[in-house]
């Protein structure tokens, strides 16, 4: 084959490679249209790129332009409003979350609701920090699952590459997974969440602490559960030396 033929397919097949990896795959599956297939079963085509996850770190605001007015996944066709992520973009510490819910999907921010309040509590009551100054809050995908389901595989992996890159712009020096989608998203495995919380990982060279996600705590509000979470976030101030 030419070269000038050959040296596309290459980058083509390269590419895929490391969405395989960002997706948590340690084999080749024998299936070379792996998410062709995805797409079909879901009846759902979409028609903008994917981002590559191996590009160079951008601002913020420059992965959001990229986000635009996404119809990746079918997630677009059901959601009010897209929740990128909210607080500071340079913040030593990032939230990252499951999915958007029905207060995050009418107003365009996370955290708002029920569980909002919760992780609020936890940062300012719990940690003594400020959510807007000291932190960052974003989810794994970032249009609402109708009735609040788990995201489904193929729109994690349509919407990660954007997960990837914010946490590229800020470069906290620790983020926080909460509950098993996003503990098991970040780190490319299923995640045993009440097993592993509070345990350190690591992201890409960033400090990675697994705990449960808000509602959890709001649906299992023991003791225990409420002391499991405690003690993890002051894991994550010791790290933060703060
Ligand atoms: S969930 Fe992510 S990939 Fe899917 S439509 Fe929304 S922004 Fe796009």
């Amino acid at each position: 084959m030419e070269s000038s033929k050959r040296e596309p397919l290459l980058r083509e097949l390269k590419d895929y490679l490391i969405h395989l990896k960002d997706l948590g795959y340690t084999e080749i599956p024998c299936e070379a249209n792996l998410f062709a297939n995805a797409q079909q079963s879901t009846g759902f085509q979409q028609s903008q790129p994917p981002l590559s996850t191996n590009e160079m770190a951008k601002s913020l605001t420059a992965v959001q332009k990229e986000l635009g007015d996404c119809t990746r996944c079918k997630l677009s066709q059901t959601r009010k409003n897209i929740v990128f992520g909210s607080g500071n973009p340079n913040a030593d510490l990032v939230f990252v979350g499951e999915g958007p819910g029905a207060d995050e999907d009418e107003q365009g921010l996370p955290f708002v609701g029920r569980s909002g309040k919760k992780l609020t509590e936890i940062i300012e009551k719990g940690m003594g920090l400020n959510r807007e100054k000291d932190t960052y809050i974003c989810n794994i995908v970032k249009c609402r699952p109708p009735g609040n389901r788990d995201p489904e595989p193929e729109e994690i992996a349509a919407c990660k590459p954007f997960l990837v890159q914010q946490l590229k712009a800020i470069k906290p020096k620790v983020i926080v997974a909460l509950g098993k989608p996003a503990s098991s998203t970040l780190l490319g495995r299923t995640v045993p969440i009440v097993k592993e919380r509070g345990t350190w990982h690591e992201y890409e060279g960033i400090k990675l602490m697994l705990t449960f996600h808000p509602s959890y705590l709001i649906r299992f509000y023991t003791l225990e559960n409420r002391k499991a979470v405690h003690d993890d976030m002051k894991k994550v101030l010791k790290e933060l030396k703060r």
